[in-house]
């Protein structure tokens, strides 16, 4: 069923409304309107002729990990100089709403902690943190040193930002813990994403798979789309407040 960014479906709103518990996936699309590109829009700037996903791997870091550090050093202070949105700051009230509530994001850029989300399961990590490229080592923001590439304090070899990159394994108990909220939710959000790079992708199929509702919010059609019983076309700082508002408003 589609429906216009401001055109929430009632039934929607009763299922919402009913719901126990609710598992939601955001994607980058989520943080586009607070200024955070998605990997899919083209850079800007100094980094528009680089592809992310030539960027964002262990084999660039290997091959040169002072470009690797200048880029995420510019997304780093993208995320800094950003604020959440209102669907993220929707998504943070709904939390507040439903008796068991997961938010699974793919973001690494922690905007949906500073909009008062509680409950979220970070899959590919958070770029403000590093990790040493040897062993179990993280540091906290503002830890590093400023060289570039900064080195572990604990062994000196390279750090690293604390994020799986393309062609790396998520953390086993994270992923879990995203595929029993899946499977467990009685409604499942898909918000801001491409429903393309897995293993989050999979998440929403999950819950298909348990008979579970899934609900798409995204301006453009995805793979998703056709198995969704609600495709809200439009963009997530629109629809979230619309749907939250007209549940609890
Ligand atoms: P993606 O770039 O593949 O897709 C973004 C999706 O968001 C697209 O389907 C697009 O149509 C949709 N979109 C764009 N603007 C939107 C809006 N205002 N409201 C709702 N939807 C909107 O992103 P992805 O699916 O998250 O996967 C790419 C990977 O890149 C992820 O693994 C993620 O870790 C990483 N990433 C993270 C950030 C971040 O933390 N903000 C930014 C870029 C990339």
């Amino acid at each position: 069923m589609g429906a216009p960014a401001d055109g929430i479906p009632a039934s929607l709103v009763e299922t919402l409304r009913h719901a126990q518990s609710v598992a939601v996936l955001t994607g980058s699309g989520i943080s586009a309107e607070s200024g955070v590109p998605t990997f899919r829009n083209a850079q800007t700037g100094l980094w528009a002729r680089y592809d992310p996903m030539d960027l964002a791997t262990p084999e660039a870091f290997a091959r040169d990990p002072r470009l690797v550090w200048e880029w995420y050093a510019w997304r780093r202070g993208l995320v800094e100089g950003a604020a959440p949105n209102s669907g993220h700051e929707a998504l943070a009230e709904l939390e507040r709403h439903v008796p068991e509530f997961v938010l699974i994001t793919q973001n690494v850029d922690g905007l949906h902690q500073r909009a008062g989300s509680q409950r979220v399961i970070e899959l590919h990590g958070n770029i403000m943190r590093s990790k040493c490229s040897l062993e179990a080592v993280i540091l906290e923001p503002g830890e590093d040193d400023t060289d570039v590439p900064p080195s572990c304090p604990r062994c000196g070899a390279s750090l690293r930002p604390d994020v799986v990159w393309f062609g790396e394994m998520l953390p086993q108990e994270t992923l879990e813990a995203a595929f029993e909220a899946a499977r467990s939710c009685d409604l499942f959000l898909s918000i801001g994403t491409s429903s393309l790079v897995q293993p989050a992708a999979s998440l929403p199929f999950e819950a298909l798979h348990g008979r579970v509702a899934v609900v798409e919010v995204n301006p453009d059609e995805t793979p998703l789309t056709p198995h969704a019983e609600y495709a809200l076309r439009g963009r997530a700082g629109e629809v979230l407040p619309a749907l939250v508002g007209a549940v609890y408003g």
